[in-house]
Formats: C-alpha cells, sequence, structure tokens
C-alpha cells in the first residue's frame, strides 16, 4: 500500500502550504487568510484593496492552517521519506519570508521537545525505525552531511570538508548539530540573523545492501530550510546587504525556473544558474521527488511577501 502510493509521487512536484499562527502577544490581530478548503484551496484577503480585487484564492496539493501540529505535517511527509530507504532520492524546501514558520518546520522550536521535533528529526527517526524493522533483509548504513550556502559559497558545518559523517541514531545527530553549531563562531541572534540569509541544507544518506540478492540500494534526502525570500528595498540595502539580497534573489529565483521546467516537463533544466540547483541536481527531477513547504505569515503587515510567496509557489505547482 505505503509502496504503490511512494510509485505515484515518483518524479513529480508536490507544494505544501503552511500557515504559522498569530504569535503571542498577536492573538487579537487581523489575518490575510479568509478561508482554508478542504482540496488545497486558500483565500487571501488584502485589507488595503476594494470589493473583488480583495479576495485570491491559490491551490497547492495541501494547505495546513494556523492549527496543525507538527505531528499531523509529518504524516503528509512521512511516504516520501521512507522511500529514501528504497533508493530513491528526495529533497524537502522549506520556503517564505524571514519570521513565517520554516525553521519550525524543518527543526522545530527547540532540539529538547520531542512533540515538537520539526520535519529533520522526525524523518530521521523515521529512517532508522524502518531500518531495524528491515534489518535481517537489508543492511542500512546511514550518514549526514550538513552545508550552509551563503552568498553562493558553499560551506560544511560541523565537517571542515563537508563530508558525510556516519551515524546510527537520532541522538547522534543532534549531537552533531549542537556541536555545529556551537562550532560557529557567532552569537544565537547572529546565527538566526545569517541563517535567514543562507540556505542550509542537510542531507542524509541511506546505503543499503540486500541480504539475499546482494543488490545494492543508494537513496538520499536533502531537507533544505532556504534563506528568507522577502524582497530587501534597494534604497535601504547597501553594501553586503544588498550583495546578500542579490545572492538571495538569483538563487531562491534558480530554483523556481528548475523546480517549474522539471514540472512542465521541459528539455532543458537550468541547474546551472545557482549554487544551490547545482547542489542538489542529482536529487531534482528523473526519478527524484521534490516536497516544497511555502509558509505565510497571516500578518496584514506582511500581505505583500504572502502574495508573492504565493505567487512563487503557483509557478512551481
Ligand atoms: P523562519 O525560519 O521562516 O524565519 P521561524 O520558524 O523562526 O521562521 O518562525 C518564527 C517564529 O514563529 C518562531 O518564534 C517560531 O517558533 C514561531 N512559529 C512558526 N511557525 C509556527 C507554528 N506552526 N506554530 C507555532 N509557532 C510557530
Ligand atoms: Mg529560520
Amino acid at each position: 500500500m505505503l509502496y504503490n502510493q511512494v510509485q505515484d509521487l515518483k518524479g513529480t512536484i508536490r507544494v505544501y502550504c503552511r500557515v504559522r499562527p498569530f504569535l503571542q502577544g498577536q492573538t487579537n490581530g487581523q489575518s490575510t487568510v479568509d478561508y482554508i478548503g478542504e482540496n488545497g484551496n486558500i483565500m487571501i484577503v488584502n485589507p488595503l484593496k476594494q470589493g473583488k480585487d480583495a479576495r485570491k484564492v491559490f491551490s497547492f496539493n495541501k494547505v495546513f492552517g494556523p492549527t496543525v501540529s507538527q505531528e499531523q505535517i509529518y504524516v503528509d511527509t512521512q511516504p516520501l521519506v521512507r522511500s529514501v530507504l528504497d533508493g530513491f532520492n528526495v529533497c524537502i524546501f522549506a520556503y517564505g519570508q524571514t519570521g513565517s514558520g520554516k525553521t519550525y518546520t524543518m527543526s522545530g522550536p527547540d532540539l529538547t521537545t520531542e512533540q515538537t521535533w520539526g520535519v529533520n528529526y522526525r524523518a530521521l527517526s523515521d529512517l532508522f525505525q524502518i531500518s531495524k524493522e528491515r534489518a535481517d533483509f537489508v543492511k542500512y548504513e546511514v550518514g549526514v552531511q550538513m552545508i550552509e550556502i551563503y552568498n553562493e559559497q558553499l560551506n560544511g558545518l560541523n565537517v571542515p570538508d563537508a563530508s558525510w559523517v556516519p551515524v546510527s541514531s537520532t541522538q547522534d545527530v543532534l549531537e552533531l548539530m549542537r556541536t555545529g553549531q556551537k562550532n560557529r563562531a557567532v552569537g544565537a541572534t547572529a546565527l538566526n540573523e545569517r541563517s535567514s540569509r543562507s540556505h542550509s541544507v542537510l542531507t542524509i544518506h541511506v546505503y543499503g545492501k540486500e541480504l539475499v540478492s546482494g543488490s545494492i540500494l543508494k537513496g538520499c534526502l536533502h531537507l533544505v530550510d532556504l534563506a528568507g525570500s522577502e524582497r530587501v528595498d534597494k534604497s535601504e540595502a547597501v553594501g553586503d546587504r544588498l550583495k546578500e539580497a542579490q545572492h538571495i534573489n538569483k538563487s531562491l529565483s534558480a530554483l523556481g525556473d528548475v523546480i517549474s521546467a522539471l514540472a512542465q516537463k521541459s528539455a532543458h533544466i537550468p541547474y546551472r544558474n545557482s549554487k544551490l540547483t547545482q547542489v542538489l541536481q542529482d536529487s531534482l527531477g528523473g526519478q527524484a521527488k521534490t516536497l516544497m513547504f511555502v509558509h505565510i505569515s497571516p500578518e496584514v503587515n506582511s500581505i505583500g511577501e504572502t502574495v508573492s510567496t504565493l505567487k512563487f509557489a503557483e509557478r512551481v505547482a
């Protein structure tokens, strides 16, 4: 059953939209989300516009409202994650403006609370669990690699050469991540600032050997927390900030171009236009599967970014 479901997803691109709840202290705010339908529709209302121009509907594979739990999000992500153990390559992206919930979806608000774990730790523990269940048939090895792409440059986060480290439990990975964060010579605020301007890619490599036939399976899962998609005011950004903004802009549009070319089954896929799409080339297109979570903030003052995020997402869907 699961296997067939996974086969159906092969080579496809799915887009899920997630709406962040109002943050504490803002609960009485007016929301730009007017309506979330059952079939992946979301209606946005722009309070600055009048009449029929004020409302617009966007359609995706699924839309998750502000009360949807981390666990529910993972239920709809799990089939893709598990297919990595059958030898598929999978990319899962988190897209959206800074503060819209990308890191919340991918990692969760804090490493120590399992209940709010995001997709990455849930995926890892799931992969470890399933590989144990299959131990009589397949011998799996799992390794992780963490890289950051900042200003079109690639940096390894916890190992100098960005090579991959073998791991045997989620605990191993959590420790690796803590070390990785400590090794970066920046404080928490600076880390947060920087992380919103870089793409971080956690890659889980799976290598399996079928015990009876001796055949080899290789799959990998890329979990990508993208740089914030907000447009920077050109009159305000200067120097380094302007350069960062240009790099982010370029790489996010290159990603959009690749995914929409794949969705349209176009003959030429423009992988070479950014570091990010180069790094992920083998896992985008062909037999690989892609899932993009697009995040929106419900606040009225985010309406411009919300609409441009949803337009970006519709283009790749
Ligand atoms: P981003 O990574 O896109 O900049 P964050 O994931 O850091 O955004 O989210 C911004 C804030 O909103 C954080 O305080 C985070 O804990 C909170 N948040 C985001 N999404 C949710 C959610 N679905 N439920 C509860 N809090 C959320
Ligand atoms: Mg973030």
